[in-house]
Formats: structure tokens, sequence, C-alpha cells
């Protein structure tokens, strides 16, 4: 146990049951992914905003540092509850400024997806609104999403622009994003996703668009370390796979990762977007079955999004089955968003993926700890519960982990440890 940090301890002591997720720093898969490193009884002791000690609690409270230093030592009572890494929310969009109702109720009435955007709904009325805001207005909704987030047992987002799609719209975006981030405990990381939908302006001259995109604002957002990443939103009425693979490849020219949506109504075959390693491929509704076993022999992470397909109204889910059980590395988010997800819950996301894609809570859970650690590339330090790994910790008052799948829509966690600190009570 190391003990060299100045930074106060923190002992979470009674744990019912601790999910540890502990194994190899790398994607989860098959029968891999239902292991939840579960110890009853259990303690954690956290220093210097990292994990020190995990274990029985009867065999840490026997450690002879501990039994010296107790009094250094901040007590954290888990009263019996499940504890598990904080969960990781690979794929949202934060940055917007208004609810979508027209589209809701439309929808309602029976309009499709692509009739509502023809309308003039969709993507373009999130950003006729988000060019009209303050970089603060913006930042101050971001904000309240990631704080939505943590409630409910998110410690790591990643973060989307892509409603400004100018660039200046994008870069005030990125600036929200990263302004919200620094008033947050959790970790954010942020994406560039400027070719989300064709802007209006360039409405039948895409390619034009994504010149623009390619040449000025990767290159500015690259420059001003705005974004880790660079997504595309690779489908019919947004952009074509040629388009998607210049953006990518100019993303990873400037030094940026790659992440993209892809099959959410249409199969694109993926081959071409995996030359640019992405780190994931999000959605993946209707994915081509060769592409199954070229997704399963690499590391991209296919992120899975059952919110919208729930929002949407739809009766049809990702195959997560078929994906798990061929190898696939799989994960699971909420893709927060105002016009196809509005929502903040990972555990309702979880729900759903056992309710509505057959996956187990042990897997859904894999599927938001490691797996989504893995989708971020953050798996060396997030994701599971060990010694050395950053101090992210969620604590829910349930006495079974299933029961973090089972009780939805009902705020069961209680308690946030980020960077070894509590961050909830
Ligand atoms: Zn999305």
């Amino acid at each position: 146990m190391q003990k060299k940090t100045s930074t106060p301890y923190l002992l979470l002591a009674n744990i019912g049951q601790l999910l540890t997720l502990q194994g190899e720093n790398a994607p989860r898969r098959r029968r891999a992914l239902l292991e939840t490193g579960l110890i009853e009884d259990a303690a954690i002791l956290c220093g210097g905003g990292k994990v020190l000690a995990t274990g029985k609690q009867r065999e840490l409270l026997r450690d002879p540092w501990l039994k010296t230093n107790r009094r250094k030592v901040q007590e954290f009572d888990c009263e019996r509850g499940v504890v598990l890494p904080g969960l990781i929310d690979c794929h949202t969009h934060p940055v917007f400024a208004e609810p979508r109702l027209v589209d809701f109720e439309k929808r309602i009435a029976g309009a499709g997806y692509e009739e509502i955007a023809a309308a003039g709904g969709g993507i373009r009325s999130s950003v006729a609104a988000v060019r009209q805001s303050s970089r603060g207005e913006l930042s101050k909704k971001v904000l309240a999403a990631l704080n939505a987030m943590l409630e409910q047992g998110t410690s790591v987002v990643e973060a989307k622009s892509g409603y400004g799609l100018t660039p200046e719209d994008e870069i005030k975006s990125l600036e929200a994003i990263r302004n919200a981030a620094r008033q947050w405990p959790g970790e954010v990381q942020a994406t560039l996703l400027a070719a989300h939908v064709v802007p209006q302006e360039y409405a039948g001259r895409a390619d034009e668009y994504v010149r623009v995109v390619c040449e000025e604002i990767i290159p500015l957002v690259a420059r001003k370390k705005l974004a880790k990443y660079v997504d595309v939103f690779c489908e019919r009425g947004a952009f074509t796979l040629e388009q998607s693979e210049k953006i990518l490849a100019a993303a990873r020219h400037h030094g940026l990762d790659t992440r993209a949506h892809v099959c959410q109504f249409t199969a694109s075959r993926l081959s071409g977007l995996l030359q640019h390693k992405p780190a994931s491929l999000d959605h993946m509704d209707c994915v081509h079955v060769e592409d199954i076993s070229l997704l399963a022999g690499g590391d991209t992470v296919a992120v899975l999004l059952p919110g919208a397909n729930y929002f949407l109204g739809h009766k049809e889910f990702p195959n997560a089955r078929g994906l798990i059980d061929a190898g696939v590395p799989l994960a699971l988010a909420t893709d927060y968003n105002p016009g196809t997800s509005p929502t903040p819950s990972m555990p309702f996301v979880i729900s759903l993926a056992c309710t509505h894609m057959r996956m187990s809570p042990a897997e859904a859970i894999g599927a938001s700890t490691m797996n989504a650690a893995c989708a971020l590339h953050l798996q060396d330090r997030k994701g599971s519960v060990e010694a050395g790994k950053d101090a992210d910790l969620a604590v829910f008052d349930v006495k079974d982990y299933r029961e973090i799948a089972y009780w939805f829509g009902w705020n069961r966690c209680v308690e946030m440890v980020v960077a070894g600190q509590k961050v909830k009570q």
C-alpha cells in the first residue's frame, strides 16, 4: 500500500457488495463481460485521488498502516449498499439550448425522424438556438446536465459539440464544455462533432461544408486543444461514407482521435471507417453481418444507445446479444441530447439494456464501466476499482447490484466519490 500523499484518506466501509471489475485493462468480450469482480463485506481505502486498497473489510482493517493512522482517515459508512466504479457515459450531446417539444409532439402524432428534419425540426432547430446563445449560457446548461449525470452515478462523460456548425459556434460549444468541466468534479472528454448534419446554408453543397470541417474547423480545434476526438454522423441525410472518411482522416492528420455515429437507421459497411482506428462506432442498430466478425477482431468499441430507440418509440433495439456472442466489445451510453434521448441517467440505460436487449445486469454494468472506459481510451485509469486507479466510485442504496437495473426511473445512487473525495452529501 502506498501512503506517501498528504491529501486526506477516505475509507469506504460496510459495503455489502463491491463490484471491482478487476481484470485486464482491456475491453471485456463474451463471457468476460459477465465478470464483475464481486467482493462481499468489502471496504475501499482511497488516498491522493487514487484507490490504495480494496478487499474484504475485516482483512483491510488489519492493515498495520491503517491501524496506526486511523485518525487521519475519514470514514464513510456505505450501510451495506453496493459500490461500483463511477459510471462512464461515453456518448453525450450536452451543448444545446432548449428541449425539442414540437418534435416530441409531432413524433407522438406519427411523424418520423427524417420527416421532422425535413420540416425544419430535428438537429437544425437546435442549431438555430445554439447560434443565438452565448458561451456562458451554454456552459450553464452543460454544467446542469453534468450535475444531473453525477447525481445518478456517472463520473466520466464524453461530451460532443455539434449544434453550432460554423467555426465560431463549434468553438463556442467546445469552450462551453471546457468551462463547465472545470466546475465539475468528474472528468469530461470533449469531442468535435461539426459533421453532425449539413447546415442549412450549405444545403445541396455538402462537400463544401465537409471542406470547411476538414480545412478550417478541425485544424482550429486541434490548435486550441479543445477536443480529444472528432466524430461524424455517417447516415442517410447526414454524411456519406466517403465524406465521413475524409473527416476522420483530417482528424488524425491533426493529431485527434476518432469516433463515428453509424448504422443507426441504415447499414453502412464499416471497413473504410475502421481504417481510421475509431475508438468507438456508435448506435450500431443495423450492422452488416460480415462486419460483426471484423469488429470482433479489433479494439474499436461498439457503443449502443438504447435510450434513443426508447425515446423514438422504436420496437427494434440494437442486437446486443449477437454482438456480444460474436466477441465484439460493447459499451452503453445515454446519447443525452434534445431530440432523441433527453436522459442523463446511466442506470436507466442499464435497465433498458436488460429489458430490451437481453443483456444481464452484470453485462450492462461491465458495458458502462470498463468497456466504456476503453471506448474513451481511459482504461488505464478508470473503469475498475483497484489499487492505483482513480478513486471514482458510485454508492447505491441497494443490497444487490442487480437492483441497479431493476428499479428503473428511481435514482438509488446515494453518494459519489470522485478522485477520492465525496461529492454528493
Ligand atoms: Zn449521438
